[in-house]
This record gives C-alpha cells, sequence and structure tokens, in this order.
C-alpha cells in the first residue's frame, strides 16, 4: 500500500523522531523540508546564505521557494511507494500549492498527522535538542541523548544544537507556528485527512499511538 502522509504540529512536537522511526520501518522517504534547507544553508552561496538568514530568525522560506524544492524531490523515484513530508506544507498557500503538484505527479495523500504536544513540552524539546550533522538524526540531551555525548549512534557524526533551537529563536517559531502554519489544521479539516496524535508522552508511546492510526489506514 502506498503511504503518503503530511506530519503537521508545532516545532518541537517530534515531528521529525516520529517520522524518522515511521520511515525506516515502512522503508518509505522522509521529506524534511528543514533537513533539506539546512544541507542548502551549508553552501556559501546566495541562496544558501539567504536561507541560512531566514531560518536563524524562526522565520519562513517563501511559498514559491518551497514549491520548487518540494516538487523536484517529489519527482524522485523513490517515492513511487509513498513519502512522509515532515514539516511541509507549513503555510494555507504552500498546502494549496501541494495540491497542484501531487496532482501533477500522480500521486495523493492518505492522512495528514497532526502531531500534538503541549506548549511545556515543545519547548523543552526544543530547547534540549541536537541533531547530527552529518545524517540529521535526531537527539535530545535528556530523552533520547546519543550513546558516546557528541557523536551520532548511526553515523558517528558530530551532533550538535541548531541556532533556531536557542531560546529568542524558538519563541519566534512558535509564535509564526501559531500565525501562519495552525491555520492548515481547518484547511485539512475540511478535507476530512486529518488524524490526531497525541505525542506528549514518551517516544515509545507516542510511536504506539501512531502505529494504531497507520493500521487502520493500512486496513
Ligand atoms: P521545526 O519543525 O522544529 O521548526 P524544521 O527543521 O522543520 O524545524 O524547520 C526549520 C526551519 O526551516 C523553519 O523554522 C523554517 O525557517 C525553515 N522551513 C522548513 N520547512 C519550511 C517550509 N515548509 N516553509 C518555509 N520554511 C520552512
Amino acid at each position: 500500500m502506498v503511504l503518503s502522509l503530511v506530519f503537521l504540529g508545532p516545532p518541537g512536537a517530534g515531528k521529525g523522531t516520529i517520522a524518522q522511526r515511521v520511515c525506516e520501518k515502512k522503508n518509505i522517504p522522509q521529506i524534511s523540508t528543514g533537513d533539506i534547507l539546512r544541507d542548502a544553508a551549508k553552501k556559501d552561496d546566495e541562496f544558501g546564505r539567504s536561507v541560512k538568514e531566514i531560518m536563524e530568525k524562526g522565520q519562513y522560506v517563501d511559498d514559491e521557494t518551497m514549491a520548487k524544492i518540494v516538487k523536484n524531490r517529489l519527482g524522485e523515484p523513490d517515492t513511487a511507494n509513498g513519502f512522509i513530508l515532515d514539516g511541509y506544507p507549513r503555510t494555507v498557500k504552500q498546502a494549496e500549492l501541494l495540491e497542484s503538484i501531487l496532482e501533477e505527479l500522480g500521486k495523493k495523500l492518505s492522512a495528514i498527522l497532526l502531531i500534538q504536544a503541549s506548549e511545556e513540552t515543545v519547548v523543552s524539546r526544543l530547547s534540549g535538542r541536537r541533531q547530527c550533522k552529518n545524517c540529521n538524526r535526531i537527539y535530545h540531551v535528556k530523552n533520547i541523548p546519543p550513546k558516546e555525548e557528541g557523536k551520532c549512534d548511526e553515523c558517528g557524526g558530530e551532533v550538535f544544537q541548531r541556532d533556531d533551537d536557542k531560546p529568542d529563536a524558538i519563541k519566534e517559531r512558535l509564535r509564526i507556528y501559531s500565525e501562519k502554519t495552525a491555520p492548515l489544521v481547518g484547511f485539512y479539516k475540511e478535507k476530512g485527512l486529518i488524524k490526531e496524535i497525541d505525542a506528549n508522552g514518551e517516544i515509545e508511546e507516542n510511536m504506539q499511538n501512531v502505529e494504531a492510526v497507520l493500521s487502520k489506514l493500512e486496513q
């Protein structure tokens, strides 16, 4: 079965962590626009520099640029059996553009997983989050620490703290989320696509909540 999912939810709710695990299990690609942009921001060219500046402030890259990136990525052959869009769409305009991209590519969304966690949980997850510079694996200093401090369990890469996971940027990201992304919940609810996931618990418990929803979709 083709499993084509969008993960929606505030920064720090656990979209990326859960998406990485589901993708490994189901053998489908995780399309994290945050990871794609972080890779672009490593390059010292005009695009890389502008993306870096936007991300450091916790703001959003413009909708047309995002649509181009996502269209290219979804056009790759590994999406034939499904995919998880993690962090995209993030505005109603992006969701509208995604509809035409999917139509052009002959694809259809199975569901939108709304990954929910309280503001308190989200802030503590973001401030303790660490990520591998090389393979993008996500860790947390307390909840999911790497076996060896500062070193990725998967690839041995350097585990670092993102600039946008520092207090000022966290505040701004949460503000922008409620202003620009929260309205997407209504957009997808109207289409009957939303499945709510309680992600306040430990990762194992959250994964069980996700599995319960996915097994129903797969029936
Ligand atoms: P989080 O979900 O924790 O906010 P991400 O890694 O998904 O983190 O995104 C990090 C940053 O990348 C965002 O704050 C934003 O600047 C940029 N970004 C990622 N996805 C999008 C998108 N769909 N539209 C615009 N900007 C994006």
